[in-house]
């Protein structure tokens, strides 16, 4: 399915490989002007370039989200080339996983800082301009592991589970701007964050997934494309489960 973004400009975190990756390519199939944001400008560049020689629209800046001014240096870079902002995808995530016993408060602190946080600031730098528009499409990436949780993934587990709270909360506080905010909770999908299951984890993954196989970064995309179009102008505060049945509530 086609969606209309055509000259929507959205700003993508984690925008260098995996889901992100994924879904800069296909808001920008669908006429969407991106703004390609991770740490490793080597990356963001590979993917700037690809999108390019397909005849589609971005431009990229390297950005930390767990540092705010890295954030308002993205927002001001959009505006300054773009002149403005109708959307963005706070997807940037990382995995550190130990079991609570031998898990370094850091290790903790920094999973909350670019998973959580990391959306916080995301939402809070374009705030300002969005309300001043009238409008704005704003989506976090949270997890299925943030509703059920994970033996080892404590740290990951609080972040994502954050990530449902903060995005009910923003979308309370900015509804009345007409700034919709969403979640998507993505089950098990194929990239490097998933690499690492051996083929036993593998098996029993498979078989508490309905469907009965991981998913992929285009099934998180297509969603993401539906939640930033105008068919979706009456969803606010919603986490989308997108997990091959892994959550039925
Ligand atoms: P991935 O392949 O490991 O990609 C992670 C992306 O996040 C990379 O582009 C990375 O780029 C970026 N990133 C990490 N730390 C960052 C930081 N501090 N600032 C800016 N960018 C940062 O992971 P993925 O599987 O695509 O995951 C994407 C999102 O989906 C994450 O939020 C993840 O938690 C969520 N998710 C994934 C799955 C899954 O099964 N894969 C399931 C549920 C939810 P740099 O290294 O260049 O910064």
């Amino acid at each position: 399915m086609n969606y209309n973004l055509k000259n929507k400009i959205i700003l993508i975190t984690g925008a260098s490989k995996g889901i992100g990756k994924s879904i800069s390519t296909k808001l920008a199939q669908n006429g969407a002007k991106v703004v390609l944001l991770s740490r490793s400008i080597e990356e963001l560049k590979k993917v700037h370039e690809e999108l390019k020689s397909a005849g589609l629209q971005s431009v990229y800046k390297q950005t930390d989200v767990s540092n705010i001014d890295d954030l308002k240096c993205a927002v001001d870079y959009t505006i300054e080339t773009w002149g403005t902002i109708d959307g963005i995808v706070n997807n940037a995530g990382i995995t550190e996983d130990n079991l609570i016993v031998r898990m370094k408060p850091d290790s903790f602190d920094k999973v909350i800082d670019i998973n959580l946080k990391g959306a916080f600031n995301g939402i809070k730098s374009v705030s300002k301009i969005m309300i001043k528009n009238n409008y704005g499409r704003i989506i976090n990436i949270s997890s299925v592991i943030g509703h059920i949780g994970n033996k080892g993934q404590s740290n990951y587990a609080a972040s994502k589970a954050g990530i449902i709270g903060l995005t009910k909360s923003a979308a309370k506080e900015l509804a009345k701007k007409n700034i919709t905010v969403n979640a998507v909770a993505p089950g098990y999908i194929e990239t490097d964050m998933t690499k690492k299951l051996n083929n036993l984890n593998k098996e029993q993954l498979l078989n508490s997934i309905p469907l009965n196989r991981l998913g992929s970064p285009d099934d998180i995309a297509s969603i993401i494309c539906f939640l930033l179009s105008d068919q979706a102008n009456y969803i606010t505060g919603q986490t989308i489960n997108v997990d091959g049945g892994m959550v039925m509530h």
